[in-house]
């Protein structure tokens, strides 16, 4: 699905100088390459602070201790999404409300939101899901009627710029309350490890967060919250500085040009709905998903192993029908969009490093399954 071999060959004296210089001044942990790429990530995203932590998931949990949830608060969140999103509401003790997705954007539904809220609600996580923006002004719209914080799961849509009222551009993670993000090596943005970050605008959470991700303390041995440990390393600093002056016009462009191969060569095939290039964003296509109908997707996805074509089903559960979350669904939790979604995706690879050939082949498996 991806070719992080190649990618790496392209960047291999940067990277090994980097590493190398890491190695001899033994700054391995908070180090200048981490501070360095605080900064150009807050340049790049345009928020006022970036909390660089271990992974994305550890992103995820310390926004929402950094918001002050407590157990039995509810957080309102998409059933559509990668595990991690929910799973750490569940450690916290936290109740995932599980909404609808829109079947265009494959992104939380704020029209499902409202019914949702109660009371307890806190917050609001929508998944800027494989590479594309939920709809953060209604998004933001309703959260500010509520008083409810918004957490944007930013962790397969770093460097799309969603496209405000005004019809100006923000970077997705920087429009709500807080963003989060992986760097994940298979991610846009991706280490040789595991990394994370947070952001905000807001000075109170940005201080909370750097506490929270550091022991609960600002002065050394002065505990003053329960917090955790989470840091991202200077190894992986160090190449994430190198990797993001290029996510916009190499990365990127690389994956929107194979995109739009796709979609112009399935366009023939009617049962295939490729995926919408920019709704309420800029597709940077972390995945390109499309959604069959009237196929047999699961005999499609055996057909392209056989060809050694890899596709990947994400995902094939949705959250509301793990049992992990058995004692937090109620009986009538029913979300049909989210099912008729999960029959139906199928991912194709995509990635920086791809050519013309492997682009035919890919299509023509595909394309061979369907005119069977
Ligand atoms: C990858 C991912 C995460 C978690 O990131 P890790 O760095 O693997 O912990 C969270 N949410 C979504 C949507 C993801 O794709």
């Amino acid at each position: 699905m991806v070719d992080l071999i190649a990618q790496y060959q392209k960047i291999k004296p940067e990277v090994d100088s980097a590493i190398l210089n890491i190695m001899e001044t033994a700054q391995f942990i908070n180090g200048p390459e981490v501070k360095g790429f605080q900064k150009e990530l807050e340049e790049y995203l345009d928020v006022k602070h970036v909390v660089p932590c271990a992974n994305g998931t550890d992103a995820l949990q310390i926004a929402l201790m950094a918001i002050g949830a407590k157990p039995g608060d509810e957080v309102i969140t998409p059933s559509f999404t990668y595990i991690a999103t929910t799973e750490v509401m569940a450690l916290l003790g936290l109740k995932p409300i599980f909404v609808e997705v829109e079947k265009d954007s494959f992104c939380i539904d704020p029209e499902t939101i409202e019914a949702a809220i109660t009371d307890k609600t806190v917050a609001i996580v929508p998944v800027h899901l494989y590479g594309q923006a939920a709809n953060m002004d209604q998004i933001m719209d309703i959260a500010n009627r509520h008083s409810l914080k918004v957490i944007e799961d930013n962790a397969q849509a770093i460097g799309s710029d969603y496209r405000m009222a005004d019809g100006s551009t923000k970077k997705t993670g920087g429009l709500g309350h807080i963003g989060c993000t992986s760097f994940f090596p298979s991610k846009n943005l991706g280490c040789y490890g595991d990394g994370g970050a947070i952001c905000t605008d807001d000075d109170d959470l940005a201080a909370k967060m750097r506490m929270i991700a550091n022991h609960g303390q600002s002065k050394r041995y002065y505990h003053d919250m329960v917090g955790c440990n989470s840091r991202l390393d200077s190894i992986q600093a160090a190449v994430l500085r190198i990797k993001l002056r290029r996510l916009d016009n190499e990365y990127i462009s690389a994956r929107r040009s194979v995109a739009e191969h796709y979609n112009n060569f399935f366009a023939q095939f009617p049962q295939v709905k490729t995926p919408v290039m920019d709704i309420y964003s800029h597709h940077v296509f972390h995945q390109y998903t499309m959604t069959l109908d009237g196929v047999d997707r699961d005999g499609l996805n055996a057909f392209l192993a056989e060809r050694d074509i890899p596709s990947m089903i994400y995902y094939p559960v949705p959250a509301h029908r793990q049992k992990m979350f058995d004692a937090f669904n109620s009986a009538d939790t029913d979300l049909p969009v989210t099912d008729w979604l999960t029959e139906r995706v199928i991912s194709l690879p995509i990635h920086t490093e791809m050519d013309k050939e492997q682009l035919d082949y890919i299509c023509q498996g595909v394309a061979d399954f369907l005119t069977k």
